[in-house]
């Protein structure tokens, strides 16, 4: 065993939602561990989420651990009308979709049908084609189409109520990535001080950059997430990685756009992607789904959870569990406990961290072989624009917790994201050394360094006016 102090690599993020959202429960999340608080807008409305980020930031303030707000947007959906009453659909029946509500049909036509939010649909669907409702619990394949309806027959039945999702594997939507109702929940969002975008349904790099550009006109330095959901995400993986911050893999749609039996091979690909690019990477969804309702996960999920921190995973996340289960906190100390058994294994079998050739990266390379080599070691490191710590965690050390200082509040949020990253908030003095000795002072006084500690610096230091990077290997005294 390896990971031998008391500090979690894995980060946890959870969903916000009317199980966590009160003050009580909001303190008992972040002391319990969480890092990340998730808004997931396909549920929120402007009012929630003024008040729950400003509720967020007053607790982690009185807790004295600021935890990070990501705001997932909705991107493009396409969704069923509304029906007066639930329907049932049933094995074999032909089943209309309409894309033009209120569409004339053929005389004494008696087909039942639901209204689709999409007009496009009809250009970009073929005979042929799977349509699946409600999480794929309903199944329909496309029998013809025309200028207002999609003809389907129903090959898996089940009831259907109203405006529920639609999946299309393997069908190019010409939806935008970034819709005008993810533009509105991203203003509210950055003028309450959001620390993440996760952009939802990402097909290629140009959907990130779109975002991009948005957050740079509006001067906001909140990071992307990209969320990988369907087979276009999959065919533009390594566009998409190298475009965003960081990467979501969005099993819950993932699963439902793609084979099942491909799920754990897109998994494994898009974690070795980001660990390759030095992107980090967030394993998410259905991770202790049976703790919405059991106190205890089954063993597949606590076997899930540690295959994502034996993959080398930045995040494990939370979603229903923590919306509306009935024992998120259980649910964030499961994932802490899995994590930190999982860490203290040597044999980590997917570290395959990022070979980069930059001068600097080098330089970050050096402190972790470093402090692979010195048993209980713990790497410090000094970072203003979060390039250290990124790159640092990006090279996966073996063990050795990064011990991340930072001036700016805003930054250590953003470093919660990050594997092996501690952040720390302290001003930093004018002389690099003098800045050096009252982290380790901080750090001490946290309780995350002792008399003995064997510390890695990578920082910058003054030499004849100019920074130069620099390691050092100090013994705490
Ligand atoms: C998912 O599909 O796994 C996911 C995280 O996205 P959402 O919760 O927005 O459907």
């Amino acid at each position: 065993m390896s990971a031998a102090d008391s500090f979690r690599r894995t980060k946890i993020i959870f969903t916000l939602g009317p199980a966590t959202e009160s003050e009580e429960m909001l303190e008992k999340m972040i002391r319990g561990g969480a890092d990340i608080v998730r808004l997931n807008m396909a549920h929120a409305n402007h009012d929630w989420t003024r008040t729950v980020i400003r509720r967020i930031r007053a607790v982690s303030t009185r807790v004295g651990r600021e935890v990070a707000v990501m705001m997932d947007i909705k991107g493009p959906e396409i969704r069923t009308g509304d029906l007066a009453a639930p329907i049932e659909l049933i094995a074999g029946e032909i089943f209309d979709f309409t894309v033009k509500p209120g569409a004339g049909r053929e005389k004494g036509e008696e087909i039942r049908s639901v209204d689709v939010n999409y007009q496009n649909l009809v250009n970009d669907i073929k005979v042929g084609d799977t349509v699946l409702v409600d999480n794929g619990l309903l199944r329909l394949e496309v029998l013809a189409k025309d200028e207002a309806h999609i003809r389907c027959r129903v090959l898996i039945p089940g009831p259907l109520s109203s405006r529920r999702h639609i999946n299309l594997p393997g069908v190019k939507v010409n939806l935008p990535a970034f819709t005008e109702k993810d533009r509105g929940d991203t203003l509210v969002g950055l003028e309450e001080g959001i620390d993440f975008v996760a952009l939802s349904f990402v097909r290629e790099a140009k959907d990130v950059e779109q975002l991009r550009d948005f957050l740079t006109a509006q001067k906001s330095k909140a990071r992307i997430i990209a969320k990988i959901e369907d087979q276009s995400a999959i065919l533009h993986l390594d566009e998409i990685v190298r475009a965003c911050d960081g990467l979501m893999v969005a099993r819950g749609d993932l699963g439902i756009e793609c084979p099942f039996e491909d799920l754990p091979v897109i998994q494994r690909r898009a974690v070795r992607a980001c660990l390759s690019q030095g992107r980090p990477v967030i394993v998410a969804t259905h991770m202790l789904e049976s703790m919405i309702t059991q106190p205890v996960p089954t063993r597949a999920e606590i076997t899930d959870v540690a295959n994502a921190v034996y993959e080398f995973a930045d995040c494990v996340m939370l979603s229903g569990e923590t919306t509306v289960g009935k024992y998120p906190l259980e649910c964030v100390q499961m994932l802490d406990k899995i994590a930190r058994r999982i860490e203290a294994e040597d044999d980590l079998e997917g570290r395959e961290p990022a070979v980069f050739t930059g001068e600097r990266m080098k330089v970050l390379h050096s402190a972790v072989v470093l402090a692979n080599e010195i048993p209980h070691s713990k790497i410090l490191t000094f970072t203003r624009h979060g390039f250290m710590a990124n790159g640092l965690a990006a090279l996966r050390p073996v063990s050795a917790p990064i011990l991340a200082i930072t001036p700016f509040v805003e930054l250590l949020r953003q470093l919660r994201l990050l594997r092996a990253v501690d952040p720390f908030v302290m001003p930093f003095a004018a002389e690099p050394d003098a800045t050096i000795e009252n982290a380790i002072a901080l750090l001490r006084r946290a309780g995350r360094i002792a008399p003995g500690d064997k510390l890695i610096i990578a920082t910058d230091i003054v030499s004849q006016d100019r920074l130069v990077d620099s390691i050092q290997l100090r013994t705490v005294s």
